[in-house]
């Protein structure tokens, strides 16, 4: 997996992730995401991202 913006490569790690919904502002730490070695972009997998807005939801 390469990254989109620079081409570098991507590493399986954690990333905080932000979501702005409804007035709240909601951060959580540790996300399992991809990130670039090169220039830190995160990219989240669905099935992460799904977790996170199903638990907002509740
Ligand atoms: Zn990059």
């Amino acid at each position: 997996m390469e990254c989109i913006y620079c081409k570098g490569i991507m590493e399986k790690s954690t990333a905080p992730f932000y979501l702005d919904r409804k007035g709240y502002h909601i951060v959580w730490n540790q996300i399992p995401a991809w990130v670039c070695t090169q220039c830190g972009e995160a990219y989240f997998e669905t099935q992460e991202v799904d977790t996170i807005q199903r638990a907002i939801l509740l």
